[in-house]
C-alpha cells in the first residue's frame, strides 16, 4: 500500500472509530473552548504515518507560524523528558486545535462523559476497547513506522534522512536505537505480534 492508500485507509479508520462510538460521545461534556486534555494530560502519541501527515500541514503554515510550532514541540520535548505535563504544541491562545482536521488518533479517542477540571477523561469502556482495535489498526497500517510522544515522533520525523528512510518505506531501528529506547519509542511491527 503506497502512502495516498495509507492516509485514505487511515481516514477510515478514524470515521470507523466515530461511528462506533457515537452513541457514547452523545454523553460527552467536552465543548469548544476547553481544552484540558490538550493541556494537562499531556499524553498524546501518534503513529509516525500520522506524524508524516502533521509534519507535512506544519511546513504549509508559513515560516513564521512553522518556526514557532517547532520551538514548541522542542519545549514539549524538554518537558517531556523531565516527566512534566505540557501544553500541546498545536493549542492555540484560544485553547483551539490548529490541526483539528488532521489530529490524531489519542485525540479522537479523548472526551468525557464529566468536566475533567484537571482530573483523566470519563470515558465508556467500550469505546475504550473500540479504541483499542482501531489503534492497534493504524499501527498494522503502519508497520514500517513507530509509535510514541507527538513532540518525539515529530522530533524524528523533521530529520531528513529519517524522513526520508520512512518514506521509502525501509524501518531500521538500529539508526534511532538509543534515542528509541529512551524517550519509549514503539515499533510498530513488533506491537502487531
Ligand atoms: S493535536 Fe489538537 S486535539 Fe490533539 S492535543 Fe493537540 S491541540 Fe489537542
Amino acid at each position: 500500500m503506497n502512502l495516498k492508500e495509507k492516509r485514505k485507509k487511515l481516514r477510515e479508520l478514524y470515521d470507523q472509530y466515530e461511528k462506533e462510538v457515537a452513541e457514547f460521545k452523545k454523553a460527552s461534556a467536552c465543548e469548544i473552548g476547553c481544552a484540558d486534555c490538550c493541556i494537562d494530560v499531556g499524553n498524546i502519541d501518534i503513529t509516525t504515518l500520522e506524524g508524516i501527515i502533521i509534519h507535512e500541514q506544519m511546513n504549509s503554515f508559513g515560516e513564521q507560524l512553522s518556526a514557532e510550532i517547532k520551538n514548541r514541540l522542542a519545549k514539549n520535548k524538554a518537558e517531556r523528558e523531565e516527566k512534566k505535563l505540557s501544553r500541546c504544541a498545536f493549542l492555540n491562545e484560544d485553547k483551539l486545535c490548529i490541526i483539528y482536521d488532521i489530529r490524531p488518533f489519542s485525540c479522537r479517542q479523548l472526551y468525557s462523559v464529566k468536566r475533567c477540571d484537571g482530573a483523566s477523561p470519563t470515558i465508556h469502556l467500550q469505546a475504550v476497547e473500540t479504541g483499542k482495535q482501531i489503534r492497534k489498526k493504524i499501527q498494522q497500517l503502519d508497520l514500517s513506522g513507530y509509535s510514541g510522544h507527538t513532540s518525539y515522533i515529530l522530533y524524528l520525523l523533521d530529520k531528513e534522512s529519517f524522513r526520508k528512510r520512512y518514506l521509502s518505506g525501509k524501518s531500521d531501528p538500529k539508526r534511532i536505537i538509543d534515542f528509541g529506547r529512551s524517550h519509549g519509542i514503539l515499533i510498530n511491527r513488533y506491537l502487531n505480534k
